[in-house]
C-alpha cells in the first residue's frame, strides 16, 4: 500500500502555517485516539496522523519532506543535518489535552514516549561514499525479565501512593507577600511515580527495567556524509505505561582522506605533475574512489587548471544521481636536479631566450610586466 501523503492525511494546504497543522493534528489526534475511539482501524489511523504531525511540526523534517516527499524519509529512517531531540513529546501531549493538564506535568499513569537515544559513527570516507550495514551494540533500558516492568519483587504489586492518591503530585500551598501561592510538585514519597513499592524487585531495584547491551542493525545509506543523522524509528529506550519507544539516531562523522576531499556529492583533489608533463603534455592514471581513471592533460596545462570525471564522485543520498570528482592540477617545480639535467635546463633558457615570458600568450604575464611599467 502506498503510503498516504502527510498533507492529506491532516486535511490542511501544502501551504499551512504551523498553528493550522497543530490544530488540525489535535482535532484527528482526539478523533482517533485508540483509548477514545474503538474502531479497529483507529490504532492505524492514530499512528498516520501522528506519523504526519511529527514530520511538518519540524521545520526541518517538513522542508525535507517537501522536497523529497517520502523517498526523504526512507520508511522509518530519515536523514538529515543534526537537529539534536525531537521536539515531539509523544502521547504525554495528548494526554495533557484531554485531562487539560496544563503546564508540563503529566499523569505519571499515562502512556509516555521513551527518550530518544543518540550515537555517534564514525566511518572511513569510503564508506560513507558506498554506504554500508552493520550491527552497533548500544546499552539500552528494557523491561525488567523478573518484574515484567513493575519494579515489584515476583508476587508482590505495587500499590498506589496514598499521599498524592497516585497522581504523583503535591500540591503545596505557600504564603508570598505576594499572596498565597500553591506549587505543584512532584510527589517527594512516591518520586512523582504515583505508585509505592514495598519490595523492590532485585533485579532490577524497582526501576522496572534494566541496562542491556543491545545490538541494532544500521543500514548505512550510500553517499552519507558528515553530520547527518539516521533516523532508527523505535530503537531508544522503551516508552513506559504501555507507551512507544522512542528513536536512536545515528550521528555519523566521517575521517578525512588524505589525498580526497568531498563538498556535498562531489570529490576535490590536487594532481601533482611535472613541468615536463605539463608542458609537453600526458596521459596520467589518476585515483578515484570508484577505482583508477586515464585522464589526457593537454600540452601547456597550468597549474589551477581543472579537470572534471564525471560520474566519479559520491552518489547522492537520496538517490539523485552522482556527483563528479574535480581534479585541479598543481605543477611542481623539481627542487632535486642532476649537473646533466641542470645543463639542459640552460640551453633550453638559451634557446627560449630571455624573453621566453613575453613571449608567453598570456595575461598573467601582461599584467605582470604592466605592473613593473607602472613603477
Ligand atoms: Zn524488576
Ligand atoms: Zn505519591
Amino acid at each position: 500500500m502506498s503510503k498516504r501523503d502527510y498533507y492529506e492525511v491532516l486535511g490542511v494546504e501544502k501551504s499551512a502555517s504551523k498553528e493550522e497543522i497543530k490544530k488540525s493534528y489535535r482535532k484527528l489526534a482526539r478523533q482517533y485516539h485508540p483509548d477514545v475511539n474503538k474502531e479497529p482501524d483507529a490504532a492505524e489511523k492514530f499512528k498516520e496522523v501522528k506519523e504526519a504531525y511529527e514530520t511538518l511540526s519540524n521545520d526541518q523534517k517538513r522542508a525535507q519532506y517537501d522536497q523529497f516527499g517520502h523517498a526523504g524519509m526512507n520508511g522509518g529512517q530519515g536523514f538529515g543535518g543534526f537537529s539534536g531531540a525531537q521536539d515531539f513529546g509523544g502521547f504525554g501531549d495528548i494526554f495533557d489535552m484531554f485531562f487539560g493538564g496544563g503546564g508540563r506535568r503529566r499523569d505519571p499513569n499515562a502512556p509516555q514516549q521513551g527518550a530518544d537515544l543518540q550515537y555517534t559513527m564514525v566511518l572511513d570516507f569510503e564508506e560513507a561514499i558506498f554506504g554500508k550495514e552493520t550491527d552497533i551494540v548500544i546499552p539500552k533500558e528494557e523491561e525488567c525479565q523478573t518484574c515484567h516492568g513493575s519494579g515489584a519483587k515476583p508476587g508482590t504489586k505495587p500499590t498506589t501512593c496514598s499521599h498524592c492518591n497516585g497522581s504523583g503530585q503535591l500540591n503545596t500551598e505557600q504564603n508570598t507577600p505576594f499572596g498565597r501561592v500553591v506549587n505543584r510538585r512532584a510527589c517527594h514519597h512516591c518520586s512523582g511515580t504515583g505508585k509505592i513499592i514495598a519490595e523492590k524487585c532485585t533485579t532490577c531495584t524497582g526501576k522496572g527495567t534494566v541496562k542491556k547491551n543491545k545490538k541494532i542493525h544500521i543500514n548505512i545509506p550510500a553517499g552519507i556524509d558528515e553530520g547527518q543523522q539516521i533516523r532508527v524509528a523505535g530503537k531508544g529506550e522503551p516508552g513506559k505505561n504501555g507507551g512507544p519507544a522512542g528513536d536512536l539516531y545515528v550521528v555519523i562523522q566521517v575521517r578525512k582522506h588524505d589525498f580526497f576531499m568531498r563538498e556535498g556529492d562531489n570529490i576535490f583533489c590536487e594532481l601533482p605533475l611535472t613541468f615536463t608533463q605539463a608542458a609537453l603534455g600526458d596521459e596520467v592514471e589518476v585515483p578515484t574512489v570508484h577505482g583508477k581513471v586515464k585522464l589526457k592533460i593537454p600540452a601547456g596545462t597550468q597549474t589551477g587548471k581543472t579537470f572534471r570525471l564525471k560520474g566519479k564522485g559520491a552518489p547522492n543520498v537520496r538517490g539523485y544521481g552522482q556527483g563528479d570528482q574535480h581534479i585541479k592540477v598543481r605543477v611542481v617545480t623539481p627542487t632535486k636536479l642532476s649537473e646533466r639535467q641542470k645543463d639542459l635546463l640552460r640551453e633550453f633558457n638559451e634557446i627560449a631566450g630571455n624573453n621566453s615570458i613575453e613571449e608567453q600568450d598570456d595575461s598573467l604575464f601582461q599584467r605582470f610586466k604592466r605592473a613593473f611599467k607602472g613603477d
